[in-house]
């Protein structure tokens, strides 16, 4: 491993939300056979949006969590806090593969982020809400391009968004490396690990049984009721939400269809009003670059700054293991496009650093379906934009347990599968080919023929 700057000599190498949360709950381990109506597997937001949406719709069903570490120690707690408010991995995504559901997918993204936050409101989580924008910015020509193409696609939809004149991009970032920026208003952030807490809190107030280091490592089918097997016990549920993200599938079918790819954020110590002043970031919104390999940045609520993204690792096999959310190579790459875009914070350290599993599908976006004569429904592929679907994700599940014909089980996108990425050695080859593709159009704005291919097949490669 690369050594680090002085910059990390104080680091701590772990998420910096987990520290901000004052009240965790001390979860039981299952240690017994338990019975219930539905049990869900994972708490991280998919499996806690269940749980509460779940309890609104029937209050007296014996709701059950099994999650296999803690609270908010999967992506749900280390993630950047972006709210899209999309369902789709955003307008351009829902057009290129669904172009006759794009409509209707970009209202839908747009009012489940509405219905997120009044839900937040509704049970009193403070989640540090703030609907406050985004600036996307560009580096190159071709990606200024790209933001105009942006901003025609957004105004179909009526979206509006505004390209920055020079000096209002001035009070929004003054950076060296972003000649260019586009400001989308509706762009929410929140506290991910606040928001892991605050709906777990909801969930046991409200009598759903949430149990900690109790991993289902097995299923089974007893007729009636499905068996979740757990080294503490058994669960009998009558039905079954499957809400495990990037860990490997329980269902075998579903392990080609997402591949664990690792993300890495750094963050600043708290700035003081005058570097902030001097990067010109005056507002609260976050920033996004717009290469294919892009770096997204925000604020927390005592003003450090969150630099994270670009890389986007996989590992030989589907790798997943506790040592890779580490890697010294990208927290130094990261550090030099930090002190790139604000070079006035040459003298600033880094707090925190940490990496997650991103659970990549071949088309970016969530998927949902069913199993065991529908008593079993699952949500996964949520590819690097899931704060926000997450939440439609459960509501898309527990229709389908119920067997309901919505708008939200109607859509193409939450019908169909994605493309399953094929086995090793492929899999390896074909990300190494496609990244190196995607990095090559970063440099040059040219689009290779093999990804000119693997558009109009519907294959994507991204976080
Ligand atoms: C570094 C990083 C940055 C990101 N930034 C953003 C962002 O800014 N905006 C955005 O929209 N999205 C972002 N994402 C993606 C977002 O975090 C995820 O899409 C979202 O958290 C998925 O929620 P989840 O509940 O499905 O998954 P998770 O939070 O991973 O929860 C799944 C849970 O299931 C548990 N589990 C797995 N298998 C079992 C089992 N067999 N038994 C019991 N429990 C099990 C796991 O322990 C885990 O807690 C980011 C992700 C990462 C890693």
């Amino acid at each position: 491993m690369p050594e680090l700057s002085h910059r990390f000599e104080q680091t701590r190498f772990s998420p910096f939300w987990a520290e901000t949360v004052a009240d965790k709950p001390v979860l039981p381990v299952l240690s017994e056979s338990i019975d219930c109506d539905l049990a869900i597997i994972g708490a991280g937001f998919t499996g806690l949006w269940s749980a509460l949406k779940a309890r609104e719709r029937h209050p007296d069903a014996r709701i059950v969590v099994l999650e296999a570490r803690h609270l908010a120690d999967a992506a749900s707690g280390r993630n950047g806090g972006f709210c899209a408010p999309s369902i789709s991995h955003g307008v351009g995504n829902a057009l290129n593969r669904w172009p006759d559901e794009a409509e209707k997918l970009v209202r839908l993204g747009r009012e489940n982020l509405d219905a997120m936050e009044a839900d937040i409101a509704t049970y009193g989580i403070d989640a540090e809400f703030e609907r406050t924008g985004k600036l996307n910015v560009a580096r190159t020509a071709w990606e200024a391009d790209g933001l105009g193409v942006m901003q025609s696609g957004y105004a179909n939809f009526g979206i509006e968004t505004a390209i920055l004149t020079p000096s209002e991009l001035a009070s929004h970032l003054e950076s060296p490396r972003y000649p260019t920026g586009l400001f989308e208003a509706n762009y929410a952030y929140v506290n991910p690990a606040k928001l892991v807490h605050g709906l777990a809190q909801a969930c046991l107030s409200r009598g759903v049984a949430i149990f900690q280091d109790s991993r289902v490592t097995g299923l089974q089918d007893m007729g009636e009721i499905l068996s979740l097997a757990t080294d503490g016990g058994e669960v009998l549920a009558r039905q079954v939400v499957m809400a495990t993200n990037a860990d490997v599938p329980l269902l075998s079918h579903l392990r080609r269809a997402i591949i664990p790819v690792y993300d890495y954020t750094i963050m600043s110590e708290p700035l003081t009003d005058t570097q902030l002043q001097e990067i010109g970031w005056q507002g609260r919104h976050g920033i996004a670059d717009s290469g294919n390999q892009f770096h997204y940045s925000r604020k927390t609520a005592d003003n450090r700054i969150l630099w994270g993204g670009y890389d986007a690792i996989y590992h030989y096999g589907s790798r997943r293991d506790p040592d890779l959310l580490h890697r010294n190579e990208t927290y130094a790459g990261l550090e030099a496009t930090f002190l790139d875009t604000f070079p006035s914070l040459k003298d600033v350290r880094f707090s925190h650093a940490w990496g997650g599993i991103i659970d990549t599908s071949a088309r970016l976006t969530f998927f949902t379906g069913t199993a065991y004569g529908g008593r079993l429904t699952y949500a996964m592929g949520f590819t690097g934009q899931g704060v926000t679907a997450s939440r439609f994700a459960a509501l898309s599940m527990l229709d389908h347990l119920k067997d309901l014909r919505t708008e939200r089980t109607e859509l193409r996108m939450t019908q169909s599968q994605p493309v399953a990425f094929p086995p090793e050695p492929l899999r390896s080859l074909g990300i190494r080919w496609a990244q190196a593709d995607l990095a090559r159009e970063d440099r040059t704005g040219h689009r290779s023929l093999m990804l000119c291919a693997m558009d109009k097949i519907g294959i994507g490669f991204g976080s």
